[in-house]
């Protein structure tokens, strides 16, 4: 087929044209429940954010129509700092998430990057400004050189190295039979899910947005591999605004503020020793969390 004519002739371009693809394939889900996301602007090409601070002022939000999983949502984070955003399941942190990285548009309400609205700028972008990680797709089919060309095209090798080494992945992609040439995904190499992950995190050294959206998930990785891992995450995180979907005592305890999302709605904030001393909804969960 064309395709695979194409793949011989230009993998790389075809990886990345494979990427666009998921990414459409995900917005048009989205739409499909009715969502509105965020298109890729063709006149606000301009439109640039003059700060770092991301807001959300009365930002609403539902995937079906006529319901709401976020009523009313406004928080404030700023340049540098460390939100992390906890609450029952279910409870909308990570809608809040994908609304703040850029994801999906508010149905009321804006969600701004110093003076832009995320909603106004190009996907591409915002992408470059803020980046939203998970656990999904960390590693597509092509090579690892072209895993990491994801997150910036042409990078040169070393700058691929470079970005391996800062998250602790240079000693076993060295160690690989070819190197960057090394098939990786779904048919090549196997690589275990912490690699996965640092290849996720490699990606973000190399297009250096200055804000990270963390949707933890309850880890699939050996307790070592992810100390290993934290170890890696908390050098990328350095000097970044991060906003944490915290599962993890930890993760809530170093943030610097605190946000308890409950039914859609920001229902307590602050520092760790305030909302332990308000003795609220975080000052329980933290006692069930710390055991
Ligand atoms: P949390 O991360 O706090 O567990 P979510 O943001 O995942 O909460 O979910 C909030 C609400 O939105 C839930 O009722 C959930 O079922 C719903 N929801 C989440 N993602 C989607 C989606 N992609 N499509 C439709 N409904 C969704
Ligand atoms: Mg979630």
């Amino acid at each position: 087929s064309a395709l695979i004519a194409q793949m011989m002739v230009d993998p790389v371009n075809l990886i990345l044209r494979w990427y666009d693809e998921l990414q459409v394939a995900q917005v048009s889900l989205g739409r499909l429940v009715g969502v509105r996301e965020i298109e890729a602007g063709d006149g606000d090409a301009d439109l640039r954010p003059d700060g770092r601070a991301v807001r959300a002022d009365e930002v609403r939000f539902g995937y079906r129509e006529g319901v709401d999983v976020l009523h009313r949502v406004s928080m404030d984070v700023a340049p540098g700092t460390r939100l992390a955003l906890v609450g029952p399941s279910g409870a909308g942190k990570s809608t809040l998430g994908r609304l703040l990285a850029g994801i999906y548009a508010p149905r009321a309400g804006t969600v701004t990057l110093g003076a832009a609205e995320l909603s106004r700028m190009p996907a591409e972008r915002v992408r470059e400004h803020v980046a939203l990680v998970n656990q999904e797709h960390h590693v597509f089919v092509g090579s690892l050189r072209d895993n990491l060309r994801l997150a910036r095209a042409g990078s040169e090798d070393a700058e691929l190295w470079a970005a391996l080494g800062a998250v602790d992945a240079d000693g076993w992609a060295r160690a690989l039979d070819e190197g960057l040439d090394t098939e990786v995904g779904s048919g090549g190499t196997a690589l275990t899910p912490a690699q996965a992950q640092q290849i996720a995190l490699a990606r973000l050294v190399l297009a250096d947005p200055h804000t990270l959206v963390l949707d933890e998930a309850t880890s699939l990785l050996d307790p070592r591999a992810a100390r290993h891992l934290e170890r890696s995450l908390s050098r990328v995180l350095e000097g970044r605004t991060v906003v944490a979907i915290a599962h993890r005592l930890h993760t809530a305890h170093d943030a610097d503020v605190i946000a308890v999302v409950e039914d859609g709605r920001i229902s307590e904030l602050g520092s760790h020793d305030e909302l332990v001393a308000a003795d609220g909804a975080y000052a329980a969960l933290w006692r069930s969390w710390h055991g």
